[in-house]
């Protein structure tokens, strides 16, 4: 009986500090009248730190309400200051350069290729103003934005092209206009995901294409193809394996032979190559990527890939091939809805004229795949030299290409490896370099810090050093 007075009375003493607590929490009206507060809004308009001050002192009535009171005492102290943490928050830009140490070439999340100089001068140039984008100059009448990218990808492709917003829009535009209502044959072992829920099978469920799968994972033949050839058929479908790849007892037709086929079967011959490589990267060590130049000419009909992979321009899809389809493809009434702006057009243009005059080094991710584990030793060296005592060694490693393409192609490099500061984990030093002022991506491997330089770009190499030296000092 006493027990359980004693509980009923603890619970009113509990009701009774927070009833307390609420009624210290200052007002808006009080806070803003508060003297750093009020500084605030000689700097920022009104309704932003009100806005602020209203979010703090909300979260601040949760946390009473949930008896986090320890917590709610503490951020109480400093009230002001969160207000002001929270506007500066608020106006900072959420998308923010980063530091690539992680050797990954093309890295989805890191925003894939980094953009030429030329490319962001074509931007800088041509998107503040007003620009020909769909004015025809000669004549004085309206023009077709395609002509900015249409013509070089024909120069350099041998066939005319379109531009979309991304490949998975490219191969969605395709199938719509070629397979609506039909079928179209893919082998099983090409029906990949890539990252983040892009599915081959479902974007075509929602062109309006029916699956047809053939094959086994591991293998699909020529005769797979041919007799699933129907009425219905509208398309045959060829994905690049891209970020996967099978082992072993594995084998697809050769791309003749299914050339070969659809032309038998009157049936277009459809290619999602992923990355769309224009240049030869073989003697790079990327044994298994083809081109796009190569496709057309073994006579597939319609190739799509990235803007953004191994061409190294913006994010993109490109559509190229037989004259006939492209043409149709861009009197889709989708074309409007996936077509891409100045911008994207700027940088495309820019990114296939260096291809177009030889200008490899020029576009950041070819200079990146072209340095030998030799040249990142002599970078790598250099950086530990600007470290000043950090103890580091330079060892054999890898980097991948990444962005889906040519999966397990691994390029020599030389990393440094460095070792945390007594007192640190290596763990923890990483998670530093992420929350430093100029974040710096890297891996952990064995209680040390991997830091690739192949990607990270000569001009952020003095900015790499400051932000390790940041998170190598102890306790701050
Ligand atoms: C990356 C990739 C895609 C998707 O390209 P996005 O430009 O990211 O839309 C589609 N197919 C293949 C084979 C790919 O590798």
């Amino acid at each position: 009986m006493t027990a359980a007075r004693d509980a009923c009375s603890n619970r009113v003493v509990a009701e009774a500090a927070r009833h307390q607590e609420f009624r210290a929490l200052p007002s808006v009206d009080e806070l803003l009248r508060d003297g750093p507060i009020s500084a605030l809004l000689e700097r920022f308009p009104r309704t932003l730190v009100v806005a602020a001050a209203r979010e703090i002192l909300s979260e601040l009535r949760v946390a009473i309400a949930e008896n986090r009171s320890e917590e709610a005492r503490r951020r109480q102290e400093r009230l002001a200051q969160q207000v002001a943490d929270r506007v500066q928050a608020a106006v900072r830009p959420s998308l923010q350069p980063v530091i690539n140490a992680a050797g990954v070439v093309l890295h989805t999340n890191l925003g894939r290729a980094p953009l030429s100089a030329a490319a962001l001068e074509a931007i800088r140039e041509t998107a503040g103003c007003y620009s020909n984008l769909e004015y025809d100059l000669e004549t004085g009448s309206r023009g077709k934005r395609d002509v900015h990218a249409g013509g070089l990808l024909e120069r350099l492709c041998g066939a005319p092209g379109v531009v979309v917003n991304n490949n998975a829009a490219a191969l969605f535009l395709v199938l719509h206009e070629l397979a609506t209502d039909g079928e179209v044959i893919v082998s099983r072992g090409e029906l990949i995901e890539i990252g983040d829920g892009f599915r081959i099978p479902d974007i075509m469920a929602r062109s309006g294409a029916r699956l047809r799968e053939v094959g086994t994972t591991n293998r699909t033949r020529i005769e797979d193809y041919r007799n699933a050839i129907t009425p219905q058929t509208r398309v045959l479908l060829r994905v690049h394996h891209s970020n996967f790849r099978i082992v072993g007892f594995t084998g697809r037709p050769a791309l003749e032979e299914m050339v070969q086929l659809a032309q038998q079967a009157g049936l277009p011959l459809v290619e999602d190559l992923g990355s769309g490589c224009l240049l030869d990267l073989r003697p790079y060590g990327l044994e298994d990527e083809p081109m796009v130049q190569e496709s057309l000419a073994a006579g597939v009909d319609l190739v799509t890939f990235s803007g953004d992979k191994l061409l190294g321009g913006p994010q993109a899809g490109i559509v190229v091939g037989k004259k006939e389809w492209i043409a149709r493809i861009r009197r889709n009434p989708l074309f409007r809805a996936l077509r891409v702006d100045k911008l994207t057009y700027a940088a495309l243009a820019a990114t296939l004229r260096d291809y177009l005059v030889e200008n490899r080094t020029g576009i950041p991710i070819l200079a990146m795949i072209e340095q030998t584990a030799e040249q990142i030793r002599t970078r790598a060296a250099r950086l530990l030299e600007l470290l000043q005592g950090i103890r580091g060694e330079l060892v054999k490693g890898s980097s991948v290409v990444g962005g889906g393409s040519t999966p397990a192609m691994d390029l020599p490099t030389t990393v440094l490896a460095l070792s945390p500061p007594k007192g640190l984990s290596a763990t923890i030093c990483e998670q530093r370099l992420r929350a430093g002022p100029a974040p710096v991506i890297a891996r952990v491997e064995k209680e040390r810090v991997l830091l690739d330089l192949r990607t990270v770009l000569p001009e952020q190499e003095k900015t790499l050093a400051e932000m390790v030296k940041l998170a190598w000092k102890a306790g701050s």
